[in-house]
Order: structure tokens, then sequence, then C-alpha cells
């Protein structure tokens, strides 16, 4: 029997995981993607100014020893481990991560009325899951901190506030600091280090992005081919450059919002559904400085609403190498959503808002000297877990399971994933368009 003929829908991390599975096969696959150049989310670009950055801040903390392994050996073991230190921008104070535990800092009437909320949330046993976001870190965290913190980080991380959104996206449990941690954090400077990320991986040299470079030997991959159509009864794919390719298997990484309209006979149902799956668009502002003392955290979280940014991360603080010798580098991320918060300038136009509010906190000198700016637009940055994402996501995906289209990725399966979680996704559809999975 000859080998299926399978097609590749981008180059990012679940492309590439898909072509790592197929090559694992003995099968060369074949990836288009419309950006001119490859990886996806995890492209990193290297500037003439010196300064590198990745498209988004990107680090590895993947629990996974095989894909620990893999990531290494793609660049030759040369990669940082790093100690991740967090911490928190609020009203004029820095705050270390996690606030919850960290409370020192606060005016003493708001970390009274966070301590005591939270004495009575621990007092609750935990029941069924909270229906919205809100509650659940209401229940997690008490009412004072829940909506003075997370639920102010989040409306301008997701651009939705947290009772419209759902908590599939949340782990089965609460997350619930012991009240021990808790007191010790609001009355002591020093506490222990507690996050999700302790340590993580970054290649010491070329961003991010080298971690997939190996990869692309293992594929033939076409750049600067947007799909604008998919046949899915012809199994053909049409080009905006009018060149056509058959498939006999196709997996795709593209965003279902930008996938359903482009296949034939898509019913207007399904096309509804998916125009109601919302994601984030994230501005980056990328600022190099001939110095590298700006912070010591690896990434800032900023709460202050009115704050262009959401995130800070500082690229050298990951590696050197992501900078000249001795300079310094810092990456902003800001927030829109087309379905939520309209992104209506151009991402040039943030970067002196940026720099302002860099000077407000305390991070940059007012007309300190900058060795480089740019702004990049991510369209799709994070999806958006909002209440109608619940109804919407199994029509649109019952229906691409009707055409036999494989759908992977952060924005094929709709989900919370990082770049591990897109790369195994990859190689799992591979393994369905070989017959090898359910
Ligand atoms: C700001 C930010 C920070 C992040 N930080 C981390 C982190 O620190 N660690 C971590 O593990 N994860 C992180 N992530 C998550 C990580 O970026 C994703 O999990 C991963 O990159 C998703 O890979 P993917 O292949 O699924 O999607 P993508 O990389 O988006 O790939 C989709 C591909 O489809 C292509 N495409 C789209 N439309 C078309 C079309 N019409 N025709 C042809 N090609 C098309 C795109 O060009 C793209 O290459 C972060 C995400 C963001 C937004």
């Amino acid at each position: 029997m000859s080998e299926p003929d399978i097609l590749v829908l981008g180059s990012g991390m679940a492309a590439l995981g898909a072509s790592h599975e197929l090559a694992q096969h003995g099968l060369r696959a074949r990836l288009f993607d419309k950006n001119a150049y490859p990886g996806g989310h995890t492209a990193t670009f290297v500037h003439d100014t010196g300064f590198v950055f990745d498209d988004g801040p990107h680090i590895s903390f993947t629990k996974s020893e095989r894909l620990q392994t893999l990531f290494a050996e793609n660049v030759g073991g040369a990669f940082e481990t790093l100690d991740a230190y967090v911490n928190n921008y609020y009203r004029g104070t820095w705050v270390k991560h996690p606030a919850q535990v960290n409370l020192h800092n606060l005016p003493p009437e708001l970390k009274l009325q966070c301590v005591l909320d939270f004495l009575d949330a621990s007092k609750v046993p935990e029941q069924e899951r909270p229906e919205n976001y809100l509650d659940w870190l209401i229940a997690a965290f008490g009412e004072t901190f829940a909506r003075e913190f997370p639920a102010v980080y989040g409306t301008k991380y997701h651009t939705v506030p947290p009772e419209k959104m759902s908590t599939v996206w949340m782990g089965p449990r609460l997350y619930r600091p012991s009240v021990e941690e808790v007191l010790r954090g609001a009355m002591f400077e020093e506490t222990p280090d507690v996050h999700y990320v302790s340590h993580f991986r970054y290649p010491t040299t070329g961003g991010f992005m080298s971690y997939l470079t190996p990869f692309l030997e293992k594929c033939d991959l076409t750049l600067d081919h947007k799909v604008v159509a998919i046949d899915p009864v012809g199994k053909i794919v049409s080009f905006a450059n009018g060149r056509t390719e058959p498939y006999d298997r196709l997996i795709s990484s593209i965003p279902l919002p930008t996938l359903i309209p482009m296949i034939d006979g898509a019913p207007e149902a399904v096309r509804e559904a998916a125009a109601q799956l919302a994601c984030t668009t994230c501005v980056t502002v990328n600022i190099g400085l001939p110095r590298n003392d700006v912070s010591r955290a690896t990434w800032s979280y900023v709460y202050d609403e009115d704050i262009v940014f959401t995130r800070l991360n500082f690229p050298h603080n990951m590696s050197p190498g992501t900078c000249p010798p001795g300079c310094g580098s810092i990456q902003a991320e800001c927030y829109f959503s087309p379905k939520y918060k309209p992104l209506d300038m151009p991402a040039e136009a943030l970067i002196q808002p940026v720099i302002d509010d860099l000077v407000r906190i305390g991070l940059l000198q007012k007309d300190e000297k900058i060795l480089h700016t740019d702004a990049r637009v991510i369209p799709y940055a994070n999806v958006i877990f909002d209440l109608d994402r619940e109804t919407a996501l199994p029509v649109v995906h019952d229906y691409l399971d009707s055409l036999g289209i494989i759908y992977v990725g952060r924005f094929g399966e709709w989900g919370y994933h990082w770049t591990d979680e897109a790369f195994i996704s990859g190689e799992e559809g591979a393994k369905r368009a070989l017959g090898l999975a359910g």
C-alpha cells in the first residue's frame, strides 16, 4: 500500500510535533505556512541592533523528560537553567509573586482584609467547581484579594471580566495556600519561593526558536503560502498565490476562526460557532538598553488598569545571549481582543506609551538612552475561556471530525496549550493521520 499524502498546515510547535512524529515513521511531511519565517508563535527575531526577541516571552518548563531531552539535543546542550524570579507591580509597590503569600508591602488595611477574607474562604469546604472564574477566585483566595488582584489582572490579560469566563481551564482543584503561608507573607519580608514555574530552560543563543530549528531539516516546509480555501470533498488546499495541493490526510494548526470560513460548504451554524471563539491579540513592545540592571525579575505582572502593559519580561535575564554584551532588554505585552477590546491603532503607536509607563513604574529613567525599539502584533495570542467557548467549540470540532480534518495545537484544539502540549498535540494528530490512534 502506498504511503498517505499528509499535508500539515502551519510551522509552529504543533505542526513541527506532527512532522517530527511522521519522521519517526519514515515520512517526510509537507508543511505550509503563511509567514515568511518558520516557528509560528515560537519564532525568534534577531535584530540588526544585536537584540534578540521572541514573539512573546517563551521559556521551556516541560515536565516531560522525553521532550526535555529532545529540545536539549536540538541546541547541542547549550541552554540556560534558571530559577524564575517573578514579581508584581501594584499601585506603586513591588510585591513578590505569588502576591497572596507576599502581602507584606501592601497598605495595612488592605492586608488585613485580604487575610480576614482568606480565613473565611478557607473555612468553606471545597464543593462543586464554581461556574465562573470570579466565583472560583473568591472561593480560592477570599473576596478582597480575589477582586483586588487576580480579577483585575485577569481582566487586563484576558480582556474580559472574570465573571464572563468559565473555569474549565483551571486545574481540577482550587489552589489554596496554607493559612501559615498567608500570615507569614503578610508579616515577613522574606518568604520561601512558591510558583508554578520554579525553574526553566532557555537556549543560550538564538532565542527560543533554536529549540525548533533542527526539526525544520526533517520536513519540507514552504513559507509565504497562505491557505485561503479547503475543498474537503476533492481534498485540495488552495493558497493565496493560486497554488493548489492535493492531500489524503490534512493536519491543521491554523486557528479555528480562520480555518472554518475557508472550508468549502461549511454550514452557517458552524461558521457562527467558529466566529464565537474568542482570542486575545497581543502587542509586544521590545526595548533594548545599554545596561542590564533594569530588573532582577524574569517576568513581572502589572495590575494597574491605567498602565498600558499587562506583563513584562526581561530577555537578558533568560540568557545574556539575547543582547549585545553588557546590555539589557524589556519586552512589554499589551492585550486586546477583536471580541472584547479591539486593537484600533498600529502596534508602533504603543511604543511611546510603554516607555512612559516604564518611567512611571521606575524601570526606566526619563529620557534615558534606548538602543532598540520595535513593536509586533500577535493576532492570535491566548484563547479566551469565555462562556461562549463551551457551546461553540464542540460544534466546530464535531464538524472537522466529520470531514476527517485533524486539528492540532493551541488554536486547533483551542486550549491553553504551552509549547510542549502543542508539540504533543501535533504528534498525536500525526498518529491519527497514520491510523495509529483513535
Ligand atoms: C505571549 C505568549 C507567551 C507564551 N509563553 C510561553 C512560554 O513561556 N512557554 C510555553 O511553553 N508556551 C508559551 N506560550 C504558548 C505557546 O506560544 C504555544 O503553546 C505554542 O507556540 C502554540 O503552537 P501552535 O503550533 O499550536 O500554534 P502557532 O505557533 O500559532 O502555529 C500556527 C501556525 O499556523 C500558521 N497559519 C495561520 N493561518 C494560516 C494560513 N491561513 N495559512 C497558512 N498558515 C497559517 C501560522 O503562521 C503559524 O505558524 C506563550 C504564548 C503567548 C501568546
